[in-house]
């Protein structure tokens, strides 16, 4: 497919901001690429046109019954100033699954990828330069047809927005205080929580926001049914360091499979480390952290790579792990991860894209 061509005149573009105070998802550039999909006609009329507002029927049906993904990625400029992208097609077709799972359409990836990559190139004076900043990428697809009816939409919009982005650590990593809560959970096994779907986020916000009035900064997810079993933490999947393994959930239907995630699993497996994607339950977690070996914990995904877990606060008790400080793993795995992405290291799976 075409992709037609909207652009803004080049002096009527945005100044472009300060990079130092960028904060997360606050500035949009000045472009964006849209694609229509009806059910006569399928995905149509890609195109790059000016950021801005849609025009939404009042009984659209994502406003009501919430068909909504999507997906999240970023593109880093190197010290060659090469811009790269961090397995984008790996979110396109975890995109296709969340479409699959919520009755909305799949998308033709070729367009999808080309159809950032023009946009990217449109924008690419808005990749930051700053040490650690990054232009964050926002994939979304809602449903738009006008009707009150529950049932899967014929109509959608797909589009791709992009962000510049702060460093998540501008001054170095800071491990977290997490909550564990056994009141709120997240997802099911049959319900959606392997899907990028807004709904998850939603459901999530009461959770975090009464943790975080308790001075912690994210929440420990637990199964929804004994509410035993790690899940996730906050938005990101969780890792533990047990003696020498190394010990992940497996993807059992109600948590995201996230890409660092999957990553992460590939490194240590490369490290010759060994590596067990088993449930495991809180209980064990801080029984191992007791007979002092829980070495380390920490959170993987796009926005912060990797975040170090420095006390897990649970029935009323707070655990320090690693005496609050980030473990070593974390820290390689880390260093590991943003050399790829910014191009300083070899890429031996060929997980970026060069712009
Ligand atoms: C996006 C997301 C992740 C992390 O996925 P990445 O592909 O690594 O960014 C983990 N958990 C949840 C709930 C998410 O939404």
């Amino acid at each position: 497919m075409d992709i037609r061509m909207e652009t803004v005149p080049p002096a009527q573009r945005k100044a472009k901001p300060d990079e130092k105070s960028l904060g997360f998802g606050r500035i949009f550039t000045d472009h964006m690429f849209v694609m229509a999909y009806t059910a006569d006609r399928g995905w149509h009329d890609p195109h790059i046109r000016p950021y801005g507002h849609f025009s939404l029927d009042p009984a659209a049906m994502v406003l009501h019954y919430g068909q909504a993904i999507f997906e999240g990625l970023k593109a880093y400029r190197g010290e060659d100033n090469g811009i790269r992208l961090f397995r984008p097609q790996a979110n396109l077709e975890r995109m296709n699954r969340s479409a699959t799972r919520m009755c909305m359409p799949t998308l033709p990836l070729d367009t999808a990828l080309a159809g950032l990559q023009v946009l990217l190139k449109v924008d690419s004076d808005w990749v930051p330069r700053a040490q650690g900043a990054t232009l964050y990428i926002r994939p979304t697809m809602v449903a738009t047809e006008a009707g009150l009816g529950v049932r899967p939409a014929k109509e959608y919009l797909f589009f791709i927005i992009l962000s510049p982005v702060g460093a998540y650590y501008p001054e170095g990593f800071n491990p977290v205080k997490i909550f564990v809560t056994d009141t709120y959970v997240r997802a099911v096994a049959g319900g959606v929580g392997e899907a990028k779907t807004a709904g998850n986020y939603a459901a999530s916000i009461m959770a975090a926001v009464e943790a975080q009035k308790q001075g912690f900064t994210q929440v420990l997810w637990l199964d929804a049914r004994e509410r035993r079993y790690v899940e996730e933490v906050g938005t990101m999947n969780i890792f533990f360091v047990l003696g020498d393994r190394v010990v992940t959930p497996p993807l059992s239907g109600s948590i995201l499979p996230g890409i660092t995630r999957e990553s992460v699993l590939q490194l240590l497996g490369d490290w010759g480390l060994a590596v067990e994607e088993r449930p495991i339950t809180i209980d064990e977690v801080l029984a191992a952290n007791q007979r002092g070996e829980l070495r380390e914990v920490f959170g993987t995904g796009t926005a912060a790579v990797i975040s170090p877990v420095g006390s897990l606060h649970y029935k009323g008790q707070d655990c320090l792990i690693n005496g609050g400080k980030t473990g070593e793993l974390a820290q390689r795995l880390f260093n590991e991860l943003t050399a790829i992405q910014y191009g300083r290291k070899a890429d031996p799976h060929q997980w970026v894209l060069r712009l």
